[in-house]
């Protein structure tokens, strides 16, 4: 309980209105009343005296700078010191992961580096700051034998986006550096409705405020740096509220890297982000020996302002479903830092030692030329330019075409589905075929995926992208699928959709497949007895692939009846068609989904790839004529228009048992283990995204045959990711290390390790090659 109020005192929303606002707090009870009631809204059903008792013992009659420094004391005691490294202490690391969601692990660190210097045995910060700040602000847990074989092995990365890779710790550097320049960038967010969310799921604030509180902490900053650093007056007349700080003031210390680094400090730091360490450490001591009130609250509101930035950069607890996840990527905070790559592939390696061998980072490719080789250029630049990066791993990437929603009114519908999406996917790979042709980029651009909302487009509408790269001879894919979905089976057929209208074929991969080992069980608590609202279309497909599935297993013979019976009535209700059909023909013409509407209801136009339309053409030419009759009707925008009408059914309707989900989930793992397809793990990203709450209710463990596992069921190969190491605040080294540490409390040692040696195995396998 007691790190959970340290953790919501450092990063109190509501305290950091108060002080924005209203100004500085001079009474431990207005904070014990603010904090209380934030607490409160976010764990109503819990009596007072639970959370209240320990906030009494925690702030009664302290001040704020008690208060700070008995916070970062609290959560410090999950780190440990082996030599001159920081470590998450093993029992801690599930916890840690949580904590550094919305406090900075660098200022957790830097308390820490405080307290052992402190206790006077120690007096090398610059030391510690060097050795521990090198890569990455985020420690990890110790395990000899782990690291052994990290660092006899080295680390495939399978899945990681290059876009959301940098730790919050950097990009508060660069904003506080160039306000301006981040402004630039920042300001694309406005008037976007998932990133005005995204604020408003916090508190009060607007995008304006942001930048604001963004300016006061530069302004703070400087303040502080005056007082701890050069020995200033304490002068306590400032204001820094919204209405009383001034925008225009000039500081006291500036410098491009860091305020401190033009002071003549005798030390000597190359990034900024160590000289913020070291602006923390000396605070941490003014703060214990001066106990200035005054001082402590601007200090204080320093730390809020950098915790409600860090909470817009990160995926919190509280943020399920990839919708939440997308405000993130939206909202621009990351644009300044993130538009040189240079800094970002260090920090990959983690904290220690280098652990990564090979790095296969995802982009999205641009649909215009000039636009292409300046981004290829950029992050091939960044790699090969930094001598000590180059050598330490291997680069290759991976282009992910980007999902996007049909916006349009189906009534406007007079082409076909996904009109915008599929003509912009084609110009995208036009442009980048010819962005490969150049000798820089043929060897790097190893495979290709689809990646964003999968809510927003099904696999359908990149099927004719995929297959027409294969038709040219690459064969390198992989597909995010079966990640987030209203219902398991549209999970589960957004899988199958992907392996099968896109033609994956051995060695290929499907990024995520949580559909394919979620226990239904725990999906169906997970939505405390809400019905599921969803087209009926959407309804309609998953019953034609339940059908699809189960029409060759013998126990599914006394479903097959009812699941008919609905589908035919949810068909003529959508497609109104008059012609006698039997359910065979239903399945095909879902099946014919994945040819080309460009091409099969002639709107083509003569392209470059003209060889592969034409056989298209012929392929769906060939098909039965009702089939093609119904494929055009599935573009019609009057049956759109019915497709989309809203239904709502239970998670278990009938026949959907948690017995039949988990068959049906067993069914399409024999499916990709028949075509030799593997699947990309993600727990992190999926621990917070998906219905999980912690990392042994994840389904790697069924998919590793050691819990909810059922004695012959069906393994499917794993390979392992981090997604998006910033938004998550993990790496590759600790997505091996929370495995490992929860495999720990199945399987003795000896065996853990063998089974993430096997899954770093899998990942060489099948990491791609040209
Ligand atoms: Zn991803």
């Amino acid at each position: 309980m007691k790190p959970y109020i340290a953790l919501s005192f450092l990063g109190s929303h509501r305290l950091l209105e108060y002080f924005y606002l209203k100004g500085f707090i001079n009474n431990s009870n207005q904070i014990e009343e603010y904090l209380f009631s934030e607490i409160h809204v976010k764990d109503p059903y819990k009596p007072d005296y639970v959370y209240k008792n320990v906030m009494q013992d925690f702030i009664q009659d302290k001040s704020i700078g008690r208060c700070t420094i008995d916070s970062f004391k609290e959560l410090s005691k999950m780190l440990e010191f082996r030599g001159e490294r920081v470590y998450v202490k093993n029992e801690s690391f599930e916890r840690w992961q949580e904590i550094v969601h919305s406090v900075s692990p660098l200022q957790i660190i830097s308390y820490l580096i405080y307290d052992q210097c402190n206790q006077s045995y120690r007096t090398d910060v610059e030391i510690l700051i060097n050795s521990i700040f090198d890569k990455s602000a985020l420690p990890s847990i110790f395990d000899p034998q782990l690291d052994q074989m990290m660092a006899r092995d080295g680390l495939n990365e399978m899945h990681m986006h290059l876009n959301g890779t940098t730790e919050a710790d950097f990009v508060w550097q660069d904003a506080l550096a160039e306000p301006s320049k981040f402004y630039t960038h920042f300001r694309e967010s406005f008037g976007n409705t998932y990133v005005t969310d995204q604020y408003l799921q916090l508190g009060n604030f607007e995008q304006d405020d942001f930048f604001r509180l963004l300016i006061i902490a530069r302004q703070l900053r400087d303040k502080i740096i005056g007082i701890v650093f050069d020995n200033d007056e304490l002068k306590v007349d400032e204001s820094f509220t919204k209405d009383g700080y001034d925008l225009g003031k000039s500081l006291n210390y500036a410098s491009s890297i860091h305020p401190l680094k033009n002071m003549n400090l005798d030390v000597n730091f190359q990034d900024s982000w160590q000289y913020e360490a070291l602006f923390f450490i000396r605070s941490f001591h003014y703060l214990e020996s001066e106990q200035s009130i005054y001082f402590a609250n601007v200090f204080y509101y320093y730390l809020l302002i950098y915790a409600f930035f860090q909470k817009m950069l990160v995926q919190q607890k509280s943020q399920v479903g990839f919708d939440q996840f997308q405000k993130i990527t939206l909202n621009q905070i990351r644009e300044l830092t993130e538009e040189k790559y240079q800094n970002r592939y260090r920090q990959l390696h983690g904290m220690y030692d280098n652990s990564l061998c090979v790095l296969e980072g995802r982009f999205a490719p641009k649909d215009n030329l000039v636009k292409s080789f300046k981004l290829l250029k950029s992050i091939r630049d960044g790699y090969v330019k930094n001598r000590e990066v180059r050598k330490s791993f291997k680069l290759i990437l991976v282009p992910h075409f980007v999902k996007t929603l049909d916006t349009r009114n189906p009534k406007n519908i007079i082409t076909f589905r996904d009109l915008a999406l599929r003509i912009k996917t084609k110009r995208t790979l036009i442009v980048l075929l010819d962005t490969m042709k150049h000798s820089d980029y043929k060897d790097l651009i190893v495979g290709f995926d689809a990646a964003a909302n999968e809510l927003h487009a099904s696999p359908e509408a990149f099927a004719p992208t995929f297959r027409k790269l294969r038709f040219l001879g690459y064969s390198n894919f992989t597909y995010h699928a079966g990640e987030d979905f209203i219902h398991i089976i549209s999970g589960l057929r957004m899988v199958y959709e992907a392996v099968e209208f896109l033609d994956m074929r051995s060695g290929n991969r499907i990024g995520h497949a949580t559909a394919l080992g979620i226990d239904p069980k725990l999906w169906i608590n997970r939505l405390y007895e809400s019905k599921l609202t969803l087209k009926k279309g959407e309804w309609l497909d998953n019953l034609i692939f339940s059908y699809e599935l189960m029409q060759n297993d013998g126990k599914f013979y006394g479903h097959l009846g009812k699941l008919q019976g609905d589908i035919f009535k949810y068909f003529q209700e959508i497609y109104n068609y008059q012609k006698p059909l039997n359910i065979h023909q239903i399945i095909e013409s879902w099946k014919a989904r994945k040819y080309d509407p460009i091409i099969a209801l002639k709107w083509r136009e003569p392209s470059i790839f003209e060889e592969f339309d034409s056989q298209e053409l012929e392929d769906f030419n060939h098909l039965d004529i009702s089939i093609q009759e119904l494929y055009e009707l599935y573009h019609a925008g009057e049956c759109i228009e019915r497709y989309n009408k809203m239904i709502q059914i239970e998670p278990d309707q009938a026949p959907f048992t948690e017995e039949v989900l988990r068959d049906l989930q067993n069914i399409m793992i024999q499916h990709v283990n028949d075509k030799n397809i593997a699947l990309e793990t993600l727990p992190t990203s999926n621990v917070r995204i998906s219905y999980y709450k912690r990392y042994d209710e994840h389904h790697l463990w069924r998919w590793l045959g050691i819990q909810n596992y059922n004695e012959g069921d069906p393994k499917p190969t794993v390979v392992v990711g981090s997604d998006d190491t910033g938004i998550f605040m993990t790496n590759l080294r600790n997505e091996y290390a929370h495995i490992y540490q929860t495999l720990n409390k199945y399987e003795d040692q000896k065996t853990a390790l063998d089974t993430v040696e096997q899954l770093n195995r899998n990942s060489k396998a099948f990491t791609f090659h040209l």
